[in-house]
């Protein structure tokens, strides 16, 4: 990997519902980047930076129209009291850039990221004018709440951290980030049923496995992401050894 930095992020997460990101931040990959101290996530209520003794944290959308809007301030007295001004502040939402591999590397570069969910029918457009929120969509879709796309985001960047996951070229060598889809992949028992794993596999030869795994990865993005092959040949076409040039030429011509 090259774009290595010192391990440690820090993410702070405001949200109407923050047992939702429990299972998730204390369990697995997440869980245990959070006790090495790779990764440390802030939960904060934004309930509890309500004024009234109801706990009030939308209304109406002025202008009219179905659904409620959060409202301005206890999100504004939340990202004060955490010392937001100046971080990068992320706000999930299905009007923001879609998330992918690029800006996921970039979030993992930060020292801090805060992350805003919205609900109902979103936030106030004054806390993202004011806070200079970016605007990030996990697809195009509408999701109930922001919970879940800033657990899709903080899973991704997490995996991108020194240290979080345990081999630290594993992140780099998977579908997308190698600039290939992934060869498949087959494991024990050899023969499952009347199911075999490919010869090549068990051969020992580690040359010959690579091979086919990198013609595999080829033939495969060539049919689902002709796109990402286009760009992985442009890149690499000259820069590949002998063989592997010689494969990808082969895929690229059809023979
Ligand atoms: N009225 C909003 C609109 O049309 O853009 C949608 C509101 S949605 C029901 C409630 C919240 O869920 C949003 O404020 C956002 O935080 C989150 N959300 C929903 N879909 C999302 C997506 N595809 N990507 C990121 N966040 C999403």
């Amino acid at each position: 990997m090259s774009e290595q930095r010192q391990p440690g992020l820090q993410i702070d997460i405001l949200t109407l519902f923050p047992d939702m990101f429990r299972p998730v931040t204390e369990e697995s990959m997440l869980g245990r980047a959070g006790e090495k101290g790779i990764l440390d996530i802030r939960l904060h209520d934004i309930r509890d930076y309500t004024l009234d003794k109801h706990n009030r944290t939308d209304d109406y959308p002025f202008g009219g129209g179905g659904g409620m809007v959060m409202m301005p301030d206890p999100v504004f007295r939340c990202l004060e009291d955490i010392g937001a001004a100046g971080r990068r502040l992320l706000y999930m939402s299905p009007r923001g850039r879609v998330l992918d591999g690029k800006m996921i590397r970039e979030y993992a570069g930060e020292e801090r990221l805060v992350i805003l969910c919205g609900h109902y029918e979103g936030v106030d457009q004054r806390i993202l004018d004011h806070w200079g929120a970016e605007e990030v969509s996990i697809g195009d879709y509408i999701l109930t709440g922001g919970e879940l796309p800033a657990m899709v985001l903080i899973d991704a960047v997490a995996r991108l951290i020194p240290g979080v996951l345990g081999n630290a070229d594993s992140a780099m060598n998977e579908s997308v980030y190698s600039g290939l889809l992934e060869h498949p992949q087959y494991t024990q028992p050899r023969l499952y049923r009347d199911l075999s794993v490919p010869e090549v596999l068990l051969s020992g030869n580690h040359r010959q496995i690579d091979l086919w795994r990198y013609r595999q990865s080829l033939e495969l993005t060539a049919r689902r992401r002709p796109d990402l092959l286009a760009a992985y040949a442009a890149e690499y076409r000259e820069k590949l050894p002998k063989e592997e040039q010689r494969i990808l030429e082969e895929i690229l011509t059809g023979r």
